[in-house]
This record gives C-alpha cells, sequence and structure tokens, in this order.
C-alpha cells in the first residue's frame, strides 16, 4: 500500500499496516489533515437554528449573545457529560451483572474482593449473594439519586482529605445520572452562560465518574472476575494462533461476558471447535476489554490468547484474516472495522445497543439467557469459522510484540508485591532512588505525533530521569507492544530507577490494564498519601494522558483534576477560543482543587516540565533532592 500513511510508535504494526491494502486510520488521518480551526478552538457553536455562529475578532458573539467564553464552556461541559455518561452506563451495567449473580446464585470468582469491598462499603450480609447483591444495590441506589441528593459511596471511597476539599467547594456530586442530565440541561440553548459554573459541574461529573465508572467498575469486576494476578504474557499479533476460532472481543465491559468465556472452557464446546478442524476458541484481546481480559489472564489461560493491541490497532489484527468474529460491547469498537469485517467475511455481534454496528447482529443481553446467547455465540463462531477460512488468506505478523510482558498489576498486588506495605515504595521515592511517580493514561491516538508517538517517547523521557510509570488505558496496549513492559525494558531507565527493576525484577512501566484501571491508580495515589498523611496535591506524582481520544478522556481528565492532580495533555482539548476556560483549567484551578493542565505536544520539555512539579513536591515535603 503506496498511500501516504500516519506513523505509528509500533515500527512493525506501521509496516504490516502499509503491507496491506484496507482503509485505515492510518490513511484516513493523512486525508482528514486539515483541521477547523473553530472546532479546534471550541469556539463553533450549533446549538441553535440561528447558528452554527463561529467567533472571531469581528464577530466576538454569537447572534443569541454568547461569547466566546460561553461557548466553550458549553462545549466542554457537554464534553464532559458525555463522557461520564459513558462510565455511568459501564458501572451500571457491571453493578446489575453483580446483583444477577447474588440472586441466582452465580460464580463468585473472588470472595476477598467481595469481602474487601463490602466491609469497604460498611455492608453486612448473611451470606455471599446476599452481599453481592446489597453491593450492588448501594452502588445502584447512588447512581439513581436526584442531583441534590449527594451520593452516598462518596465519603466511603473518597480520600478523605479530598472529600472535605470538596465539601468545601460545593462539588459533591449528586446522582451520577442526574449529574449527566443536568449537564446537558446546563449547556443547553439560552441557559448557562457562568464558563465558571459549567466548569465547576465538569468537576462533579469528574468525581461521580471516577469514584463509581473507573474505581468501582473495578471492584465490582475483581468479584465476578477474579482478582488480577502479576505474571509475564505474550502481547502482540504473535499471540494470534490461526489454528483456533479466533474471537476478537472490543469495548470495555468485561462483565458482560463473563458466562460466555467460561463456556469456551468446557470440554464439549473445544469438542464442536475440534469438529470443524480447529483445535478450540480463543477470545483474542484488543482496547481496554482486552487489557482487562489481560490482567485477569492467569484464570483465563486456556482460553485467552493474549492482548494483541489497542484502539488503533483493531483494523491491523482484523486484517490478519484470522480473526473470525468480533464480539463488541462497548466503546472503541471503531466503525472502520465494519468494511474490514464484510471482506474478510467476519462475522460482528454486539452485546450492548449502545454500541450497535451496522454491519453487526445485535443480541439483547437477557441475564435470564446466558446459557442461550453463549449458545448463540458459539455457534455463530463456529460458522464463521466454516464459511471463511478456506477463502481468505491468513497473515499474521508472528514477529510482532513480546513473548513476554510483565501484566496483571493492581492496587491490591502490588503492596502485596512490595511486602504488604508501601513502606517499600514511600522509602525508595524518599531517599530519592525513585525521583517519583507518573501515571501515564488514556487512549492512543492519531494526532500527537502519530500513533502511540508521544506516550511513547514520553514515558521513555520519564523513566530516564527515575520516575517510575504507572500505566492503565489504551496507552499500556501501545507501550507494552514496543517492549517497555518487557524484561530489558530497564536498560532504558535512569541507573537508579534500573537498579531498583533489576533488584525486583519488574520493568520500569507497570501495566494496569484498561483505562478503567485509571480508578485503581487512584486507589495506589490515595494510599501512598494516606500512609504519607498528606493530601493527593502534595505527592510527588504526575498524571499525563498525552494521547487523549474522546469525551471519556475528558471526564477521567476532570477527575484527575478534583484530586488536585496535574494534567499533562499533548494535545489540547477544544477549549483554546476561551482565554477565561483556559486560563482557569490551566492556572485558576491550582487554587481551587491543586490540580491544572499542562498542554505540551513535545515530550522531552513534558518529561521537563513533569519532573519540576515531582522535584518542587519533593522539596515541599522535605524529601532528599
Ligand atoms: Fe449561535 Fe447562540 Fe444559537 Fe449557539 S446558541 S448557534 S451562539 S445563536
Amino acid at each position: 500500500n503506496s498511500c501516504k500513511m500516519c506513523k505509528s510508535a509500533d515500527e512493525r504494526l506501521e509496516s504490516f499496516v502499509a503491507s496491506k491494502e484496507f482503509d485505515t486510520a492510518f490513511h484516513r488521518t493523512e486525508t482528514q489533515k486539515q483541521k477547523c480551526g473553530f472546532g479546534l478552538q471550541g469556539v463553533c457553536c450549533r446549538l441553535c437554528s440561528n447558528g452554527p455562529c463561529r467567533i472571531t475578532p469581528k464577530s466576538p458573539k454569537g447572534i443569541c449573545g454568547a461569547d466566546a467564553d460561553t461557548i466553550v464552556g458549553r462545549n466542554f461541559l457537554r464534553a464532559v457529560a458525555s463522557g461520564s455518561a459513558c462510565y455511568i452506563h459501564v458501572v451500571e451495567n457491571t453493578a446489575l451483572n453483580l446483583k444477577h449473580v447474588g440472586e441466582t446464585k452465580g460464580i463468585i470468582k473472588s470472595e476477598k474482593a467481595l469481602n474487601h469491598l463490602a466491609e469497604k462499603l460498611g455492608i453486612e450480609a448473611n451470606d455471599k449473594y446476599e452481599k453481592c447483591i446489597k453491593v450492588a444495590d448501594a452502588v445502584l441506589n447512588d447512581l439513581y439519586k436526584p442531583r441534590f441528593t449527594k451520593m452516598e459511596l462518596v465519603e466511603k471511597i473518597g480520600y478523605g482529605p479530598r472529600v472535605e476539599k470538596w465539601k468545601e467547594l460545593g462539588i459533591m456530586p449528586g446522582g451520577a445520572k442526574s449529574e449527566v442530565f443536568d449537564g446537558v440541561v446546563k449547556s443547553s440553548t439560552n441557559l448557562n452562560s457562568d464558563p465558571v459554573d459549567m466548569l465547576m459541574s465538569c468537576l462533579s461529573l469528574g468525581i461521580s465518574t471516577g469514584l463509581y465508572g473507573l474505581t468501582l467498575t473495578n471492584l465490582i469486576n475483581d468479584i465476578m472476575l477474579g482478582d488480577p494476578v502479576i505474571r509475564m504474557a505474550p502481547v502482540g499479533f504473535r499471540v494470534i494462533d490461526e489454528d483456533y476460532i479466533n474471537i476478537m472481543i472490543t469495548g470495555h465491559q468485561h462483565s458482560t461476558f463473563t458466562s460466555f468465556q467460561e463456556k469456551l472452557k468446557e470440554p464439549e464446546v473445544v469438542k464442536l471447535a475440534k469438529s470443524v478442524g480447529a483445535k478450540g476458541f480463543r477470545l483474542v484481546g484488543c482496547t481496554c476489554v482486552g487489557q482487562d481480559l489481560q490482567l485477569r489472564g492467569e484464570h483465563y489461560q486456556e482460553i485467552f490468547a493474549g492482548h494483541a493491541g489497542n484502539n488503533f490497532t483493531s483494523e491491523a489484527v482484523l486484517s490478519t484474516g484470522a480473526i473470525d468474529m468480533v464480539v463488541s460491547e462497548f466503546n472503541c469498537t471503531i466503525p472502520g472495522l465494519e468494511p474490514i469485517a464484510d471482506e474478510l467475511k467476519v462475522k460482528m455481534i454486539c452485546l450492548d445497543d449502545v454500541a450497535k454496528k451496522k454491519n453487526a447482529e445485535y443480541i439483547y443481553l437477557d441475564r435470564n439467557k446466558y446459557d442461550e446467547i453463549d449458545r448463540k455465540l458459539i455457534n455463530e463462531a463456529l460458522e464463521s469459522y466454516k464459511n471463511r477460512r478456506s477463502e481468505v488468506k491468513i497473515d499474521i505478523p508472528k514477529d510482532h510484540g513480546f513473548e513476554q510482558s510483565l501484566t496483571g498489576v493492581s492496587e491490591k498486588n502490588l503492596k502485596e508485591f512490595l511486602g504488604d506495605s508501601w513502606k517499600p515504595l514511600v522509602d525508595l521515592i524518599a531517599n530519592g532512588t525513585i525521583k517519583g511517580v507518573a501515571a501515564i493514561v488514556g487512549c492512543s491516538n492519531m494526532t500527537a505525533g502519530g500513533h502511540d508517538m508521544n506516550t511513547v517517547e514520553l514515558t521513555k523521557e520519564l523513566i530516564k530521569r527515575d520516575i517510575i510509570v504507572l500505566s492503565a488505558g489504551c496507552s499500556t496496549g501501545g507501550l507494552e507492544n514496543v517492549g517497555l513492559m518487557s524484561p530489558g525494558a530497564e536498560e532504558l531507565a535512569g541507573e537508579n530507577l534500573k537498579a531498583v527493576c533489576k533488584q525486583l525484577n519488574i520493568p520500569p512501566v507497570l501495566n494496569f490494564g484498561p483505562c478503567l484501571a485509571i480508578g485503581r491508580l487512584e486507589i495506589v495515589a490515595t494510599e501512598l498519601a494516606a500512609y504519607l498523611g498528606i493530601d493527593l496535591p502534595q505527592l510527588p506524582l504526575v498524571l499525563s494522558a498525552p494521547q487523549w481520544l474522546e469525551e471519556q478522556a475528558l471526564a477521567d481528565g476532570a477527575f484527575g483534576l478534583a484530586l488536585g492532580l496535574p494534567l499533562h495533555l499533548a494535545l489540547p482539548p477544544f477549549i483554546t477560543g476561551s482565554k477565561l476556560v483556559t486560563e482557569v483549567l490551566t492556572e485558576g484551578l491550582k487554587d481551587i482543587t491543586g490540580g491544572h493542565v499542562i498542554v505540551n505536544p513535545d515530550p522531552k520539555s513534558t518529561a521537563d516540565q513533569l519532573e519540576e512539579i515531582i522535584i518542587d513536591r519533593r522539596v515541599k515535603l522535605g524529601l532528599k533532592d
């Protein structure tokens, strides 16, 4: 394929994409190069029929009189509300799935995780099933509260000093769904015109998104899907084995197919695969749900091939020809997959109508009919395998990725690994061996220098400066596919961090899995802060979503800002048309929550900036320079 293409930090991926004839995001990035300046700055408003209005120096107000600050504020709030809605949808379904487990006495993979969460929420019950129901109900009741009734679990799972700060600022969230609803109302035509008020709403949305959509989703998933276990696993395209019936999974709601993945292990089901000439069924991880499966891979070794790649790797995974079916249950199932699936005769199935793809069959996930649905999925995969394998050429770049990559890190097992205490990590930070912690999170995009380019370069710069990196999201998929979690990666770290990695036999970048695991990083941060007896803005810890992609990432970002963390983005959100909004997010917030946004497209100078913040915090804490 001689077309001009977007670059990737993953060179083997890039050459594979170039060797194929398929139209992918790598190609479309070139045809979409010309960006709309008004859109980029957030100063295009199309809320009413008088518009679209675009703000310029000569026309500083829309027809209704809205200025750039109001228009940008409305657009930003609407984006954060949408992003929050996506995560709240995920935690709602996850809690409903847990409730179903309780009601039907279904599979509880980790009673330890159940007891841990119940204890955190102050829930007691007569048996484990009742406990599941009570935990699920506590979460759901909060999600469904009206906006002016505050969510109760925030005080139980939020960090004490932060909760006090949020109360002082009046940003404790009401019912998460109502917060989203009112965010949409606020940002409609001729309602709210106060950008600061709308930014405060973004912070409330950030808190409900973070504590429920992220943190609680993980903790509930641990109950149903098993606790993450630290282990080595292969990553990249090499995990795909053409001898199996391969089902690529995309999305964010792992617990939607708990039953299906258990079913694939059954001997009768393996027999079915053998009857059509395959060795069995394999789930091929892609996007965040693949990262989540990888995180818990210890429990699913028989049926999990491994994690192949992140969101913008998915088209290339499909173009290997070795995928027989795609099961998607939420976002990051990019529309570009559809024509490739059609051409390669790959069956596509959606398990959630919010993510219905136009070429896919939608199956309503009736929780009382899991058995029937699992059989349907298995039959569809068998049919697809039979129909397509003789007609489609398979080309898997087996040299892509790494045979050994450390995965499965969680807030719980990292602490256990360190001797059931944060002391060893705190000591390493206190004596300056590790300068600080950077959480590299969020998506991958194609525009911040290319696919995973900024993420990978920034991470390398940070570890070189003896800053340990914890990673969650599609950024993780990019980092592992270039070897930053594999043996040998420590050689890229500074001398001190390298020595720590060698001593503990860990890479300098720790894989926490999907974007949902930003919630796990929040727990690590709060536990470190609690250990030191300080608030989060004092920690030598920085947050970066270098290649943030979507509205969900903006809601995550709002959480980071509510936590009081410095948040780096390589590309600005669509706010730069408003001086006021930009000033509040990049400066003013420092005096409100303690957090602020740093926009810098250059990985090296970003690392300098983040290192400076870490050093400044170390000095203020009186730690060794
Ligand atoms: Fe223009 Fe105001 Fe209508 Fe927006 S709401 S399109 S700024 S007139």
